[in-house]
């Protein structure tokens, strides 16, 4: 056929040049500026230009600039999403709000007053102060965000809020993105390779994860990777847009991974296709356990005043009972063996049979055959022996995606997959592991907090400090890696600290004590009541138990959070609970959400591109990407950096005003309010954000993630900075690996190349945990253990994901993102299902279960298994007719064998080993409306 040629404008007609013109009008910009989101999606961090014309953004585009790192290796360009593209829309959104508010109705009644900042500052400086008389300071708490507003977000009112001795809980246990099975095999939960060594795979396992809706920067080096030849493999109940793009779809039945795990390992030994030697020298699995008790064979078992954690292996060398190396994994002479019976002969003289793991783990496996486990996991046999197959053979990676940590045995699950990768030699080599999220790279604001004063003379003086400080637990024992001292230093400065594993917060405050102690939601194995572990875990001194039972929270800040819409539970748990004893609930945020909705006071503040901020730069990106100011706010509106000092003078001048000078917090130390603008403001050095950032930026120079010279104004001209290394923090060390400028990031290379033991108990990946409740539980060895029917028993299972259009909430109102989809909330379900129960596309019906009732349109999709019900994360409670959702009927439940510690690597130190709470695997009922 012949195409017809239209005649087209001539390019002379005037109307035609006018409306041409007036689309070349519409793109031009008079100044660009770098810019990046900061909105916890992770890893984030894209490069942005930001087009400004006559003060106002017109535009963003990603900026794609990034070097070749490996030549061996796709770049990294380019970088961004449909959210960052239409990030600008939000500046002018209907949800901002523009002045101070106080409600002036009850809470939720949506009646608000505007009112100054200095009215609205004194009455809050009025509420803290009386909280401090009449409570202590503990009853001030601040939830944080890990995303919104980045670092120079949460800092402000971190810093104010730990200096008056009030309570910030971890965000990472408030959030649960926090893995506990990787917590417990390797010490650290936060191995982190960056997002273009996957290109390096042969086998990619996703599971729990859609990185198509998720990762979409990053997802083109599985499609890079899958084009050289890897193969990927999904792991998922459900058919995301994922499964288009993978080899191989595993509709796994929901929770029941590590039956599916447990079932490769069996695969893996039966056949002998695990690697001996990455075994022996990397995990626990050669280390004898005695039958008697189920414990580790200890030195102190052997002779008086031995070490409880020198631990043993049956040397084939010598035939004889072998001390396993502390200081190193190198095996050097010895060849543990990791089957067999042995005796050793106790300090008493009394002589026990001993065991390999390896041993224990066998007789474990003997339930998890893939026969067995199909029962469990309803995966047939083929495909699990296919998996095995394919993962030994391969350069093999599994990730183990956030949805993972949410599930009640999450734990299992991941502890499970981890084993598959430890028989098969799978970490700490390029294009292996068990990818997780992390932050390092960025000493600046940890420095910044040990300073008295500004300046690099300073900066020095707290380096050496804290070289001190580590050498001091170097020298408590020599066997310690610099990362073990470190953590123990984090350890050691927990009881100063304002952030406090938030379980306990929740328990005594919350209302989820009833929860926990709900025996028909819990979990079957569980031996004892919920309480008695709790209170055995306060009275043994494995947890502060703060903020504790007569301290009750009377002032609430949420900064760039959004509580009511996150906490497990959300409305039904917390305004009958936490919210009614509360004097004053403040929100501080650039938009109007359902937390801000239900507070007392709302401080608005400055948007990304009207203030300068730094996502919190991730070792997936490996770099420190700055986000600029590009406009200015409008005119009653702040930065978080200006509000804290804003506050922190309100609060001097209101306690000299009542007289109140100082006072103790509950751990003795004295705190003072005469002078906290000075000690805030470091003497009025910094009185903005600019004066902080630059100061962060040439201290972490100093420090040695970048090189010497860099500041604030060069970074405003490059837009981000590759790091040199990885930094000082104890998370930094998590990654055990070095940074080469031409070279993707692997984590795990310390263990796995320099034989740098794993800061756990044993010094190994652990997969055996003789901690007496995990014996009491069964749980020792990873094993599957179905789902607790937590909410009720209802028939449907109720899951979720994050959406493409909202990572989180912030986007969920972005119009031009409404726009791509339905606009509304939903709950993805079978056909079959609706079908049975008469429901119909786009139909409103209720999900209802113990905790209560959320009101959703439906959408139906073959794709979601029947049984399973998705709602996806993100959408905001008062987007649903009755300002409730999926949250409303999630449980909160965590799981007891959480709240173990005392031994090796289970203590608390920030962001890592505590109860978390979860929301996967939520039973439900669906039904129509009446
Ligand atoms: Fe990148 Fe996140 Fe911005 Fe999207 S929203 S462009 S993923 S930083």
């Amino acid at each position: 056929m012949r195409a017809s040629k239209t005649p087209g404008p001539e390019i002379s007609d005037p109307s035609t040049k006018e409306s041409s013109d007036r689309y070349r009008d519409r793109w031009r910009w008079d100044k660009t500026f770098w810019a990046t989101h900061c909105v916890d999606c992770y890893p984030g961090n894209c490069p942005y230009k930001v087009f400004v014309r006559d003060g106002k953004v017109i535009a963003e585009e990603q900026a794609a600039t990034f070097p070749i790192i490996d030549a061996n290796v796709p770049d990294l360009n380019p970088m961004g999403c449909q959210k960052g593209a239409a990030w600008s829309q939000l500046l002018d959104s209907p949800e901002r709000v523009l002045h101070p508010l106080k409600r002036a109705g009850e809470r939720g009644e949506a009646k608000w007053e505007q009112v100054t900042w200095d009215k609205a500052l004194t009455e809050i400086a009025d509420h803290m102060l009386d909280a401090i008389e009449d409570g202590g300071p503990e009853t001030i708490i601040r939830e944080g965000t890990p995303g919104e507003g980045g670092l120079l977000t949460g800092f402000p009112f971190g810093r104010l809020i730990e200096m008056i001795g009030g309570l910030t809980p971890d965000v990472n246990g408030v959030i649960n993105d926090f893995s506990t099975g990787i917590y417990i095999t390797y010490g650290k939960f936060d191995p982190a390779s960056s997002i273009d060594d996957i290109f390096y795979s042969d086998f990619i396992m996703y599971t729990h994860m859609n990185p198509v809706y998720t990762q979409i920067p990053a997802y083109h080096f599985t499609a890079e990777a899958r084009y050289k030849g890897a193969e990927v493999v999904l792991v998922a109940p459900d058919v995301s847009p994922s499964h288009t793009h993978a080899d191989y779809h595993v509709p796994i039945k929901p929770g029941t991974d590590a039956a599916l795990g447990l079932s490769m390992a069996q695969v893996i030994i039966d056949e002998e296709l695990y690697e001996a030697p990455f075994v022996k020298e990397q995990t626990d699995l050669p280390l004898l356990v005695r039958l008697d008790t189920r414990q580790f064979l200890r030195q102190c078992d052997l002779r008086e005043g031995g070490r409880d954690d020198q631990f043993y292996v049956w040397d084939t060398v010598s035939d004889s009972l072998t001390e396993s190396p502390l200081e190193t994994l190198d095996l050097g002479e010895i060849d543990p063996a990791l089957t067999g019976a042995y005796t050793a002969e106790l300090a008493d003289g009394q002589r026990v049979e001993v065991l390999p793991v390896f041993e224990l783990l066998k007789d474990r496996l003997k339930d998890y055959t893939p026969e067995k486990a199909q029962a469990m996991c309803d995966v047939h046999p083929d495909t699990t022996r296919m998996l095995a197959r394919k993962i030994a053979s391969k350069r093999g990676t599994i990730f183990c995606g956030g949805t993972s940590f949410k599930y009640f045995h999450s734990d299992l699950m991941v502890r499970s997959y981890l084993l598959v990768l430890g028989l098969t030699g799978n970490w700490g080599r390029k294009g292996t592991g068990a990818g997780e999220w992390s932050v390092a790279g960025f000493d600046g604001p940890f420095i910044f907090g040990a300073k008295e004063k500004p300046g690099l003379e300073e900066t020095r003086r707290v380096l050496e400090m804290r070289n001190a400080a580590v050498k001091m637990f170097k020298d408590q024992d020599p066997t310690r890696t610099d990362e073990m001292a470190h953590i123990e230093m984090m350890r050691a400065m927990v009881p100063q600290m304002a952030m406090v594993p938030p379980a306990f917060f929740w328990y005594y405050h919350c209302g989820f004590k009833d929860n926990w102690n709900r025996k028909e939601w819990s979990e079957p194995t569980m031996q004892r009541d919920f309480d008695e572990y709790l209170e055995e875990s306060l009275e043994r001194g494995w947890w502060s138990g703060r903020p504790g039972p007569d301290v009750v929270p009377r002032v609430y800040f949420e900064v760039g959070g959004n509580t009511m819409r996150r906490t497990r539970g959300g409305q039904n748990q917390l305004l009958k609970s936490l919210w009614s004893n509360l004097k004053c609930a403040v929100t501080v945020d650039w938009r109007m959400h359902t937390t801000g909705l239900l507070s007392d006071y709302f401080l608005p503040v400055a948007h990304h591109y009207e203030k300068i901020a730094f996502m919190f730069p991730t070792p997936q990106l490996m770099n420190l990407t700055f986000s600029d100011k590009a406009v200015e706010p409008p005119p009653d509106v702040k930065d978080e950096v200006e509000i804290g000092i804003l506050l922190a003078e309100k609060i001097q001048e209101r306690a000299k005003a009542r007289g109140i000078v100082e006072y103790s917090d509950t751990q003795g130390t004295e705190r003072r309010l005469d002078d906290i603008v000075n000690r805030y403001t470091k003497d009025g050095a910094f009185r903005d954000a600019e004066a902080i950032a630059d100061e962060w930026i040439v201290d972490s120079a100093e420090s040695g993630n970048f090189d010497k010279g860099l500041n604030l104004e060069k970074m405003k001209e490059k837009g981000y900075q590759r790091f040199k290394n990885w930094g000082i923090g104890a998370m930094s060390y998590s990654q055990a690996s070095d940074i080469k400028d031409d070279e993707t990031h692997t984590a795990f290379r310390w263990h796995v190349e320099k034989k740098v033991p794993f800061p756990t108990l044993t010094r190994r990946a652990q997969f055996y945990i003789d901690h007496e409740w995990f014996l009491e539980a069964g749980e020792e060895l990873p094993c599957h253990k179905d789902n607790p029917p937590q909410g009720g028993d209802y028939p449907f299972v109720l899951t979720s994901g994050h959406n493409r259009w909202s990572v989180h909430s912030m986007n969920i109102t972005n119009r031009l993102l409404q726009e791509t989809h339905r606009g509304k909330p939903n709950i993805v379900m079978n056909p079959d299902d609706a079908s049975r129960l008469g429901i119909e596309d786009d139909e409103e019906v209720e999900i209802t279960n113990d905790m209560g009732v959320f009101i959703s349109p439906v959408k139906l999709s073959p794709g979601v298994q029947p049984g399973q019900i998705v709602s996806y994360n993100g959408w905001e409670p008062y987007q649903y007719r009755t300002w409730k959702g999926a949250s409303d009927v999630e449980t909160g439940m965590v799981k007891w064998l959480h709240f173990a510690g005392g031994s090796g690597h289970l203590r608390y130190w920030p962001m890592q080993w505590q109860p978390v709470p979860f929301d996967r695997g939520i039973r439900v009922n669906v039904s129509k409306l009446d």
